[in-house]
């Protein structure tokens, strides 16, 4: 196994917590990036779902569940 992958990554925002894949943050940059999260939830609809409010999320998307700081 290579440490020196070029594969695409799934990186996590500290800030915001949405998962991009292979592009850093639009709104954070890409110092906010983080490889280092652990699951995931998919919001489709912030203003109807309860998981979205209880999260405190405003808009759609994929975030991570836990991201480490
Ligand atoms: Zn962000």
């Amino acid at each position: 196994m290579s440490t020196r992958s070029t594969k695409k990554k799934y990186m996590a925002c500290k800030t915001c917590k949405r998962i991009y894949f292979d592009q850093p943050c639009p709104d954070h940059g890409d110092s906010h990036m983080t490889e280092d999260w652990y699951g995931f939830l998919i919001i489709v609809d912030p203003v109807n779902s309860e998981i979205a409010k209880k999260a405190g999320i405003t808009k759609e998307g994929t975030y991570a569940i836990k991201v480490r700081q």
